[in-house]
Order: structure tokens, then sequence, then C-alpha cells
């Protein structure tokens, strides 16, 4: 705490990692006295650097732009990058160490990393978005490489933002490097199912929690947040597997809508036109019903995917979520649920994936396009489909088998962390002192 002032979600993620570590540093005693847990806690490197760029009135503005390069053990540094006024070097901190867990847990070859600005797209148009991209790479290029560091998006980078960092990336140094990026349009180096793997990923991650419950997910009614990447595809697959999602969100409100959320709908307005969750309500007839600034949270769901942002489920709505009978929660987004919450559906007996295991098919299929990258191959949606339902559904058994393992069966939390911290702390042992 007194070396990183100021960070609450650093100390977050880190004390819910620590809570978790015991067992396994009792029963290895070799990891505790090589200093593993200091060492992990201290980031490789981590830079900051001003960013400058011209709106579309000629008036100049100032950002910060964050790399956090975390761990790189297990491989390159991997992680994305977030564009949202809210970021600084704690929230950065915070996804970088969760990213280093999450990487291993794939078992590739990945370490872990985060970075973004807190530059705000939103309302922004697509020149200025594009100038901003070229201010960031401009220094942000010499730092990352395919064999060094491989940045991809998260909040506020989408396919747009990727294409325009490639681009200059690109031009700054005048090579055709694919493997620098990940989350690339499928036309020019990117990976079939990248766009679709997070949500896709927790929505498998979640039919496995149920089904080693005895349940299908099928018929189950689930409730989402935000109305990004991430949510939009959750949304996809959930109703592919049959079941019925009846929110979705954003920073000024939510939807519920009794019929199920028509994608098509939703898509249009998001992706196509940049639009809010209340346009969805208005255009979709009688069904939808938009509250403004209310808690998504409230409304009864078997399921819930919390799929915004960090601390965005709290013990009020965990408890909300309990009353109205909710069996799993499975965090698309990193750390939306706070401690308290997650005791609360512990306590309660639902089934609760962390973000590190259930949504780590978004970084895993951005393994995949590594590979493909460098094989310079492109491979079909099915295969990397596929290859997304293996990575989830061994993950799902490598943190249910470390939590009986030690002595918490079902525990998703102890799981995790353990597996993703032996994993590296294996590899950090191994390579002595650096
Ligand atoms: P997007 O930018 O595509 O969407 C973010 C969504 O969350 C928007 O609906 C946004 O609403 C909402 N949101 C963001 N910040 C806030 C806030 N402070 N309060 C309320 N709502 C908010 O991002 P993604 O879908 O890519 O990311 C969502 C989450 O998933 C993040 O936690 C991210 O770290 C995590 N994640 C993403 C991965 C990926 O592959 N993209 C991989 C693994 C995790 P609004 O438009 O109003 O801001």
């Amino acid at each position: 705490l007194r070396r990183n002032p100021g960070e609450p979600e650093f100390h977050q993620a880190v004390g819910e990692v620590l809570e978790s570590l015991a067992p396994v540093l009792a029963a290895r005693p070799e990891l505790a006295d090589a200093k593993l847990v200091e060492r992990l806690m201290e980031p490789e490197r981590q830079i900051m650097f001003r960013v400058c760029w011209t709106d579309d009135r000629g008036e100049t503005h100032v950002n910060r732009g964050f790399r956090v390069e975390f761990n790189s053990a297990l491989g390159p540094f991997k992680g994305g990058l977030r564009f949202h006024p809210s970021l600084n070097l704690g929230i950065v901190k915070f996804l970088g160490f969760e990213q280093i867990f999450k990487n291993a847990l794939t078992g590739l070859g990945m370490g872990g990393a985060k970075g973004g600005s807190d530059f705000d797209p939103h309302g922004r148009s697509d020149g200025e978005v594009m100038r901003f991209c070229q201010a960031f790479m401009t220094e942000l290029s010499r730092h990352i490489g395919d064999r060094t560091d491989v940045p991809a998006g998260d909040i506020g980078v989408g396919g747009r933002e990727i294409g325009y960092l490639f681009g200059q990336y690109r031009r700054l140094t005048n090579r055709w490097d694919a493997g620098v990026l990940t989350g690339k349009g499928t036309g020019w180096g990117g990976s079939q199912v990248r766009k679709e793997a997070t949500g896709y990923g927790n929505v498998l991650f979640t039919a496995e929690m149920l089904r080693k419950r005895g349940l299908d997910l099928a018929g189950l009614q689930v409730s989402v947040s935000g109305s990004g990447n991430v949510a939009l595809y959750s949304i996809e697959k959930a109703h592919a597997l049959g079941a019925r999602v009846v929110t979705v969100s954003d920073s000024d409100g939510y939807v519920v809508d009794e019929k199920g959320i028509d994608l098509p709908l939703l898509r249009h307005v998001k992706e196509v036109e940049r639009g809010r969750v209340r346009d969805y309500a208005e255009r979709r007839g009688s069904s939808a019903r938009y509250v403004p600034g209310g808690r998504v949270w409230e409304v009864p769901a078997d399921v819930a995917l919390p799929s915004a942002t960090q601390n965005e489920l709290d013990a009020d709505d965990a408890l909300a979520l309990v009353r109205n009978g909710v069996r799993a929660v499975s965090e698309g987004a990193n750390m939306p649920t706070t401690p308290e919450a997650v005791r609360i559906f512990e306590e309660a007996g639902v089934a609760f994936g962390p973000g590190k295991a259930a949504n780590a098919g978004g970084v895993a299929t951005s393994a995949l396009e590594m590979r493909q990258n460098a094989g310079r191959e492109s491979w079909s949606f099915a295969r990397v489909e596929q290859e997304l339902a293996d990575v989830m559904r061994r993950i799902h058994d490598t943190v249910y088998e470390t939590s009986e393992r030690f002595g918490q069966p079902g525990n998703y939390v102890v799981g995790a962390n353990i597996a993703g911290f032996e994993r590296v702390a294996d590899a950090m042992l191994a390579q002595g002192l650096v």
C-alpha cells in the first residue's frame, strides 16, 4: 500500500489474489522463499507518456498514455489498450496484474500487460479518433513488437481504433509486422472469431459451470450489462445456446426487453450508428423499457453476466440478484464484482466465474491470431471457434480441479488464482532472479 498510494483498484485486485494463495504457499515453501508474490506485484516496466493531438476545430488536447508491462515469464507481454476518461495508472496496473493470471490460465505462451489513455472517444469524429490513435502510437511503437509486447483492444478500443493504430505503426516502421497488434480486421491479418471471442467464451464458461451442477443454460433468463463488444457477443452465444437475454446497459441507463434482446437491431444501433441503448428501446417497440440511471441487476435473472466495467456490481446488487434466484454469475468484464458481492454469492451457493478465467477467451483467440500471423495463415471461423471452445473447457476444468486439490471444490476464484499463480511462479523460479 505504501509503495503504491492512490491505486485502490490495484490494491483490490492484488488483495483478492493474496487471499487465495495461502494454501499453495504453505504447500510449496520454495515459492514463498523466492519472494515470488512480491516479485509478481512489481511490474517489470511501466511507461507513461504525453499524447498531443488536435480536434476538428484545430484545438489542441493533451492526454496521458500508459503501458504497464507486468510480467513476461511465459511469453511476450500481452493485454489490451483502454481509452476511457477514467483511466489512470492504478486502473492500468489492476488490469495488467489480472492479465498475468488470465493469460497463464489459457495454457498458451503470453505474459501480462495493459495500457491505454484517458482519451474519451465518445462523440469524437472518425478523423479525431484517427489523429489521437496516430499520436498515441507514435510513442507506443518504441515499446512494442511481436516478440516483445503485443497490445489488443479493450474499452473504447475496437476494430476502428486497432486499424488506425496498426496503420501508424506500419508507417513509422516501414514494416508489415502483423503480429504486433491483435484484433485486426480479418482482411488484413486479423483472426476469425476474435471480435466474438470474449463474449462467446464467457457464455461457454458459464455453460460449463452450470453443467457441473446438473443445469442447462437453455431456457434460462440472462441479464447482461454493458452494450459493447463483450456484451454483444455474449448475447449472441447465449441466444445460440437457447437462453434468453433480457437486459443491456450503458453508462446512462439500462434496457429490459421482455421478449429478449433483438440482437440485429442492437448491433445496428451500437456498431453502425454508434448510438445508445436508449435508441434501441425507442426503436424496439412495446416489449422494451428504458430505465435511465437504474441498476440493471434489479431485473430478475437466472444468470448474470456483468460485461461493462470494474466494480459495477456491488453488495446491494448481489443481494437483489440472490433474492431473485440467480444461479450463476460470470464476469465478462474485468473485476466487475466488488469483493463484498463475491462473498454474498459464495455464501448463497451461487456459481461464480471470475473474469480471469471466464473472459480469457478473448486473449486466447488473440494468441491464435498471433499463431496465424507467424505462419502467414488464415484459419476458418469453424476452426477458430472450435479451438476457443476447447480452451474454455480446459480453463474451466483446470480451475475446477485446482479448487478441488486445495480443498474448496467449486470455488472458481481460489482455483483460478492458484492455477494461474503456479504456472507463472514455476516459470519465474526456473528463470532465476530477473
Ligand atoms: P466496449 O468499449 O466495447 O464496451 C464497454 C461497455 O461498457 C459500453 O456499453 C460502456 O457504456 C460500458 N461502460 C464502460 N465504462 C463504464 C462505466 N464506467 N460505467 C458504466 N458503463 C460503462 O468494451 P468491451 O466490451 O471490450 O469491454 C467491456 C469489459 O470487458 C471491460 O471490463 C474489459 O476490460 C473487459 N474485457 C474485454 C475484452 C475484449 O476482448 N474486448 C477481453 C476481456 C475482458 P458507455 O458507452 O456508456 O461508456
